[in-house]
């Protein structure tokens, strides 16, 4: 089948491979139909590696996906021929401790599509655990089923914050998952979401499509307490960090109310030094995240009652035969874009 193969660092290629993907009864094949680039997808493009995930082998790309079945194993239930579905990228061992205690996202044995050495689902068709995934509402577009995974790591941290109506809160970076989380913020009923970032462009895409829920903080411009000062507030009850920068935590505790949590979703490239005093004399709690575990329904029911709007979030969309373009576009992504998805027919 055709797919969309990185053959090694910085040389992307459509081409045809051979995949024996065997349907057990457990499984579903599925036709893919839309797959959105990920901030990872461009690391292994361009560095060949994200820490010790080292792209050794031709590797097909793309974990953002939604598609139609196909296909379904004998045992399958809850799946038909002709579902409207998006897919869970990271396959656990079902057996193991850590999927029994019901944290299948940190089983060290899962594969995760487009994590070398494993395959992505930049293809014509994928096998895929039928438990991994999931029926669309017919009022979802392909595009929001492909956006789900990425949302998905907003609203697990807001679930991990534990925000509850009337809540505050400041997210810091306002990249794609920046994004995500504000929006999941606000969808789960926070009175006042922040957003913070240094580059303009980022935050003028969210007053565009997103100033009436969340109010952007230039950090040029201002810092965090000052905003939160003018708005008369004494801080927030939860900051989300989603830039990864080391910066991001000096005085980060100035910007919490006492009592109030950080939940730690950037990954910083080297360790970064915690003012743990000042943790203390508010009493904050961190959490911190993995990618997400058991969220996907969730995602899609708050796409699907429209409490979150993820449609502003695709700026470019791309065909499956123009998806080495859209790869050299997402390489260099101007801060303005959000979001580029490839269509496969
Ligand atoms: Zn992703």
């Amino acid at each position: 089948m055709k797919a969309v193969v990185l053959e090694k660092k910085g040389d992307i290629q459509m081409r045809d491979v051979v995949l024996e993907e065997v349907l057990s009864p457990e499984d579903v094949r599925i036709k893919i139909k839309s797959v959105g680039i990920c901030g990872s997808d461009i690391h292994y493009f361009k560095e060949g590696n994200i820490g010790d995930f080292i792209v050794r082998d031709p590797m097909v790309l793309g974990h953002e996906a939604s598609g139609v079945v196909v296909e379904t194993g004998s045992a399958v239930k809850h799946l038909k021929v002709g579902d409207r579905v998006c897919m869970e990228p990271g396959i656990p061992d079902f057996s193991s401790i850590e999927t029994l205690e019901g944290m299948y996202n940190l089983d060290p044995a899962v594969r995760f599509w487009a994590t070398p050495p494993i395959h992505g689902c930049l293809r014509e068709t994928v096998v895929h655990p039928a438990s991994l995934t999931f029926k669309m509402d017919d009022r979802l577009s392909f595009h929001e089923g492909a956006l789900v995974e990425p949302v998905a790591i907003g609203v697990y941290s807001v679930k991990k914050s534990r925000v509850s109506s009337g809540d505050t809160a400041v997210v810091i970076g306002a990249g794609t998952i920046g994004v995500v989380t504000a929006l999941a913020a606000d969808a789960a009923g926070c009175s006042k979401v922040f957003i913070a970032d240094i580059k303009t462009e980022k935050l003028d895409f969210v007053k565009k499509h997103y100033g009436d829920r969340i109010e952007i903080i230039d950090l040029k411009e201002k810092t965090i307490s000052q905003v939160i000062k003018q708005n008369g507030m004494r801080g927030v009850d939860t900051v989300f960090e989603a830039s990864g920068s080391a910066r991001a935590y000096e005085g980060i505790c100035d910007v919490l109310l006492p009592g109030g949590n950080i939940v730690l979703i950037g990954m910083p490239s080297s360790p970064v030094p915690v003012d743990v005093v000042a943790l203390q004399a508010k009493e904050i709690s961190i959490e911190t995240i993995f990618r997400y575990v058991n969220i996907f329904p969730t995602v899609l029911n708050l796409i699907a009652s429209g409490k979150l709007n993820v449609k502003p979030l695709v700026t470019k969309t791309y065909s499956f035969d123009q998806s080495v373009q859209a790869f050299e576009y997402a390489a260099g992504l101007p801060a303005e874009d959000v979001k580029i998805m490839i269509d496969l027919e």
